[in-house]
């Protein structure tokens, strides 16, 4: 696959921090599972929103106010129209992935599990979705069920069915680990537990700014992400949930906005969204991930997506001819712009120090997935993590500076 229609140059010149130097060094920037940098557009909407618009949204009758609350609910059908989910109300602004998982873990497991009742989590999770429903188990006596993954890195359906019984309430599940950059079959897993009548949350943190995502084909019943890993500010997330768990789960928390009617003998909740919406919204950020957004299908998705895996195919291959380098997971089924590698006897953090003085950025250590890499039996990989501003000489500079600081060691 050669992509020749993405002009990667002019796309680095939206991103002003990609100009800058490190100890003197070009900036190369390979941590982009962690955090994505921002485009030009999207500091510029969060300046105009501040100096033009900027007010408490929803109940103000001032045109300031007015124009703010257009502003996020418009945001929230720029989201809607991204993962094609059937209602703006399905989709829930939250703090990030992580506050939109224990949104759901909370409000699911309250409303739903009894004691004795199973979870079902695979190895490879983010902390982000294995603590929230830790929690809850300590809280309601629930079970947590691990699905294994193979030496590749992959998990399999079959031993999803075999921990599925009459006690499992949910499966959750991420689409893209955050470390091995397997691309799990999400569409098949949300179908399997369908049959058995189970939900599913897929954690699109690591997806939502590489695949294209379709919540309605995909059937699921929850998905989650955050703004800042796909192009937008920080502090934002997404929590798309069918309307249907919405109307039945209780809120999460509690305050301002996401109430009917209080009275200190009861109160009554609003409608969807607000219901999940307790406090002033981020509407500043919502605006920013709206343009984020627009940024991104201005590109193409599909675009993004191809030369993306033009890039990581070429950084396999490369990564591939370096003496004594052990690939941490290779899925065959699919990955996706993240690769986890260890060089020899060098200690990850070593690695990871002496490239950040070369000026390239890369990440160590566990990733936040202290039980995959207990499954591994390592302590910690080094980590590239590619996005579309990142260039084939960007990772023949990642090469380089491995071998040399191969030879120091
Ligand atoms: N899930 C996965 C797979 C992730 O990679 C991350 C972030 N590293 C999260 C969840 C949590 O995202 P956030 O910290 O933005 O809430």
């Amino acid at each position: 696959m050669n992509n020749i229609s993405l002009d990667i140059e002019n796309i680095r010149k939206d991103f002003p921090i990609l100009t800058q130097e490190v100890y003197g060094k070009p900036l190369i920037y390979l941590d982009n599972a962690a955090t994505t940098q921002k485009p030009r557009c999207v500091i510029q909407k969060m300046e105009e929103i501040y100096s033009t618009i900027n007010a408490n949204i929803h109940r103000g009758v001032h045109r300031l106010s007015q124009l703010s609350t257009e502003s996020h609910e418009e945001a929230r059908k720029t989201v809607q129209n991204y993962i094609h989910a059937a209602k703006p109300s399905e989709i829930i602004f939250t703090r990030g992935a992580t506050e939109s998982i224990n949104l759901v873990a909370s409000s699911f497991c309250r409303s739903q599990c009894k004691a004795g009742d199973e979870i079902i989590l695979t190895a490879m999770e983010h902390h982000a979705n294995i603590v929230p429903w830790q929690i809850q188990r300590d809280i309601y006596g629930i079970e947590i069920k691990v699905v294994p993954i193979s030496e590749s890195g992959e998990i399999d359906l079959k031993d999803i069915e075999e921990r599925i019984s009459s006690k499992t309430k949910f499966i959750s599940v991420t689409h893209v680990s955050n470390v091995l950059g397997t691309v799990n079959p999400i569409g098949e897993i949300i179908r399997l537990a369908h049959s058995y009548n189970i939900p599913v949350l897929i954690d699109a943190a690591q997806s939502i700014q590489h695949i294209p995502l379709n919540t309605k084909e995909l059937d699921c019943d929850f998905l989650v992400f955050s703004s800042h890993k796909m192009y937008g500010p920080n502090g934002l997330g997404v929590l798309y949930g069918k309307e249907s768990w919405l109307d039945k789960l209780p809120p999460y928390q509690g305050g301002g906005e996401m109430i009917a009617r209080v009275s200190f003998d009861k109160t009554t909740f609003n409608e969807l969204p607000f219901k999940f919406e307790a406090g002033t919204p981020d509407y500043v950020g919502s605006a920013a991930l709206a343009e984020a957004i627009r940024y991104i299908e201005k590109i193409g998705l599909e675009n993004i997506r191809q030369y993306e895996t033009v890039l990581f195919n070429y950084a396999k291959e490369k990564l591939s001819q370096i003496e004594n380098i052990r690939f941490i997971g290779s899925p065959t089924l699919g990955s996706c712009s993240v690769i986890s590698f260890l060089v020899g006897n060098i200690h990850p953090y070593d690695m990871g120090m002496l490239l950040d003085k070369l000026g390239i950025a890369v990440r160590t250590g566990h990733h936040c997935a202290q039980p995959l890499m207990d499954a591994l039996g390592i302590e910690g990989t080094l980590r590239a993590s590619f996005a579309f501003y990142n260039t084939k000489s960007e990772i023949n500079a990642l090469i380089s500076g491995i071998e040399r600081v191969t030879r120091i060691f």
